[in-house]
């Protein structure tokens, strides 16, 4: 009988290894779970913000995969047994054909979810709360800034690592971006609150104050928020801020079927960034945001992650080629645009991962251009993955 592979989680670091073993072990089943019929990536998902970037740009569906002979099942993973072997799946808007796989080599690509309940009053008021993060709130988010005329905007970062570091940067910048664009800027108060000791990546956090400061928007650091209200939120040294907008990045980690698996907590135990057995199993590897890597959480470092993920497999099969990869990366922050032009202006940083310790790099002119790039980056990653180009 031929061998099993299962990937949980269909996305950047999923189809990753799902397009490279599809190459490379034809005569192995190949299954890729996903809890959506659709991918909807992240990097430009806060140009939705100020309408530079449209949903049907940055959603791809899995009919490229499934013709390269790789089982698709679209379900919820909401438990797994390593000892045993098994993946269990709960229904989703596909109906639930299966509930139970098993498996040769499982390998754990979820990505993280985002997790409030450590925030007091999270769980009454989690509905106020918007982000660029998902595809709704990211829209409830457009509108409000779209729409409402005066108020206070609260931006917020949680202790790294998180999922895209600049992220929260972008999104005050973009913020600042709208309101001056439609002429309300000075009726904002716009504030960043972050858990760190300085924006992230912290070899861009001069720049970005710099901008910060011609913006008018407000930087508190190293404050952690413990409670939110309706229209306020609380630090860990007792300051509250008063929202009307409030754009808050919750705590990152692994769904929690890893950590009920015992495969680790807050992301999946890995033996090291090149081999990302779980140490207890041969036959179980992670990749992507889900792992514990001690890297940034970015779509390169997924990318690569799943590249060595899919080597390690090659090998335990016996096959002598390889995927060339190492742990290295560029990126782009949104930093809006100061005078309100619906034209983003971006940052370009970089870092190299395979020297102790590791380099990074950034050009601190903002430019368009970056901002292009990085489109043309994010579909060309797009494509890669998911066998099309939107048109
Ligand atoms: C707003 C935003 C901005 C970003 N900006 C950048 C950037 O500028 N540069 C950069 O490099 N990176 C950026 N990132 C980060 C990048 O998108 C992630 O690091 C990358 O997608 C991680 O890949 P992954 O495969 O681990 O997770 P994902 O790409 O999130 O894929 C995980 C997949 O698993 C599925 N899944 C989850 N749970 C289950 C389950 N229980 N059962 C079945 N399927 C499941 C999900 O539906 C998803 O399709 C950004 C992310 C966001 C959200």
């Amino acid at each position: 009988m031929s061998k099993k592979i299962v990937i949980v989680g269909g996305g950047i670091a999923g189809m990753g290894i799902v397009n490279t073993l599809a190459e490379k072990l034809k005569d192995k089943e190949i299954t890729v779970i996903n809890k959506e019929d659709f991918y909807f990536a992240g990097p430009s998902r806060p140009l939705i913000l100020t309408k530079e970037q449209q949903y049907d740009r940055i959603i791809r569906g899995y009919e490229e995969v499934g013709k390269k002979g790789v089982k698709v099942i679209i379900g919820n993973v909401y438990k797994i047994d390593p000892d045993n072997r098994r993946v269990y799946l709960a229904e989703s808007s596909m109906g639930n054909k299966v509930k139970e796989l098993s498996y040769d080599y499982l390998v754990l690509t979820p990505g993280i979810v985002y997790d409030g309940s450590s925030i007091n009053g999270y769980d009454k008021y989690a509905w106020k709360n918007t982000t660029v993060y998902d595809p709704g709130r990211v829209n409830v988010l457009r509108q409000r800034l779209w729409t409402e005329n005066e108020g206070s905007l609260v931006v917020y970062a949680p202790k790294a690592p998180y999922r895209c570091a600049p992220a929260p940067t972008e999104t005050a910048l973009l913020a600042h971006t709208v309101l001056k664009n439609r002429g309300v800027r000075e009726k904002f108060k716009v504030i960043h609150i972050d858990a760190n000791d300085k924006t992230q990546p912290p070899f861009i956090a001069d720049v970005v104050k710099e901008t910060y400061d011609k913006a008018g928007i407000q930087l508190v650091t190293g404050q952690e928020i413990v409670e939110m209200g309706e229209s306020y939120v609380v630090t860990k040294s007792g300051e509250k801020f008063n929202f009307t907008v409030l754009a808050m990045l919750e705590p990152n980690r692994a769904p929690k079927f890893i950590e009920e698996a015992g495969l680790g907590s807050p992301f999946v135990d890995v033996r090291s960034p090149q081999d990302l057995r779980h140490p207890k199993y041969d036959d179980v590897l992670s990749a992507g945001d889900a792992a514990k890597l001690p890297f940034p959480k970015n779509q390169e470092i997924a990318f690569e992650s799943s590249m060595f993920a899919a080597n390690k497999i090659l090998e335990m099969e016996e096959v002598s080629e390889k995927v060339p990869v190492q742990y290295a990366f560029v990126g782009w922050a949104y930093m809006g645009n100061l005078e309100g032009k619906l034209e983003t202006l971006s940052l370009q940083f970089q870092m190299d991962l395979t020297t102790q310790p590791p380099k990074p790099a950034k050009d601190p002119q903002l430019k368009r251009d970056y901002t292009l790039q990085k489109d043309r980056w994010e579909q060309a990653y797009l494509e890669r993955l998911f066998g099309y180009k939107v048109i």
